[in-house]
């Protein structure tokens, strides 16, 4: 967690005349995104310039000005650093074998453009291809390809259609690109219709403007349509401990305030967040500002994304590693999104040892074993 002083941003060089009430405006810090190299060399050194100019060609670059004022520009290993700076190894061969562009065919899966249906009872609503930081480890890489732009009310209106006729569907997950980067008119024009069909029983947004735009949730207009159509969940994406800071604190509480939970989504990064420590440290701090856990991910097999992959062994070591050292409320599921748009499954450490018809054999997170009868 990272305690922010007051007025931090004013040590940085190009933010020193930068207001209070201008940086906390969620809309001036996604006017004020760095996206060029010109800009980002103001802040953070660049080793290799070249580099930088060719990758973020293909997959394009930017940070809002909050997100990147937590990086240390004397570490070249920071960790927010590495989410945001191009690196050659995404579009380097040798790091593309096994990878696809969509791997889990939501763009097949897709009754009608935008939407992915692949449980029964739940579907996937992609409401813009915006994001206001655009990290590197992206399992929808494939939309930094496209032009940015939010879908139309026409293509809303045909998914709304589609959920409408289809009773089994009970919830709907909006997610983008970035979809709290879109003006509170537009959301609310998605949440007032999913509200109004009676078969939705929850409405969960997938955002990551909690973790690099917290100001987003300083606006009381946004704060009243969570109250309104209170179907909404908020799952966010945090990554590292230091993304977590006094100004994330603030944030939630005005959440929770709406009556929507917060819960979070974290990919396991190689050279990011692969450790027992990080990952323990993150999932207490998330604790601390009252987000629950709830997924771990190996990541992706995107391309442009493979070369953050880790071994599954090391989602399994952390996991054995948080049991019995974290509050179970701490304790995200981990899991795997299979190839082919199978789904996601959840991969556990074994604490079976031994089992047939009479009795099992269980071990704990000590290794302590125990017979116990059927
Ligand atoms: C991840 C995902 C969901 C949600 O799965 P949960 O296990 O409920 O979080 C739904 N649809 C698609 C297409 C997904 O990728
Ligand atoms: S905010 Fe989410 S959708 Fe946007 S680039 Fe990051 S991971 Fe991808």
């Amino acid at each position: 967690m990272q305690n922010l002083e007051e007025n931090f941003w004013q040590k940085i060089h190009l933010y020193k005349d930068i207001s209070n009430e201008q940086w906390q405006d969620w809309k001036w810090q996604i006017a004020n995104r760095i996206t060029s190299l010109n800009e980002l060399k103001q802040i953070i050194p660049i080793k290799n310039e070249e580099d930088f100019l060719k990758i973020s060609e293909i997959f394009h670059f930017g940070t809002t000005p909050y997100y990147i004022s937590l990086i240390n520009p004397n570490d070249e290993n920071d960790p927010i650093l590495k989410q945001i700076l191009p690196d050659i190894k995404e579009i380097d061969e040798k790091y593309q074998e096994g990878a696809f562009l969509d791997p889990f065919l939501e763009d097949v899966k897709s009754p009608v453009p935008g939407l992915t249906h692949r449980y029964p009872d739940r579907v996937l609503f992609r409401a813009t291809n915006f994001c206001s930081v655009y990290c590197r480890h992206c399992m929808r890489k494939r939309m930094f390809l496209e032009d940015e732009r939010a879908r139309t009310k026409e293509e809303y209106d045909a998914m709304f259609e589609y959920i409408r006729n289809n009773k089994s569907i009970k919830e709907v997950l909006i997610s983008g690109g970035d979809p709290l980067t879109l003006p509170n008119k537009k959301i609310e024009y998605i949440l007032k219709n999913l509200y109004e069909i009676s078969h939705i029983d929850v409405i969960r947004i997938g955002s990551r403007e909690l973790v690099v735009n917290p100001y987003r949730f300083y606006d009381e207009k946004l704060l009243q349509l969570f109250e309104k159509y209170d179907k909404v969940w908020l799952i966010t994406h945090f990554n590292h401990p230091n993304e977590i800071t006094s100004e994330t604190k603030k944030a939630v509480k005005n959440i929770l305030s709406t009556g929507t939970p917060v819960l979070n989504q974290t990919v396991l990064l190689k050279g990011i967040n692969d450790s027992k420590e990080t990952i323990e440290n993150l999932m207490r701090d998330l604790l601390k500002v009252k987000i629950k856990p709830y997924y771990l991910f190996q990541c992706d097999p995107t391309k442009g994304v493979y070369h953050f992959r880790t071994p599954l062994e090391v989602g399994l070591e952390i996991m054995e590693y948080l049991r019995g050292r974290l509050s179970g409320l701490g304790i995200p599921t981990f899991a795997v999104d299979l190839l082919g748009g199978l789904g996601k499954v959840p991969v556990l450490p074994n604490y079976i040892i031994e089992k047939n018809e009479d009795y099992i054999v269980f071990r704990n997170y000590e290794n302590k074993t125990v017979k116990v009868k059927i």
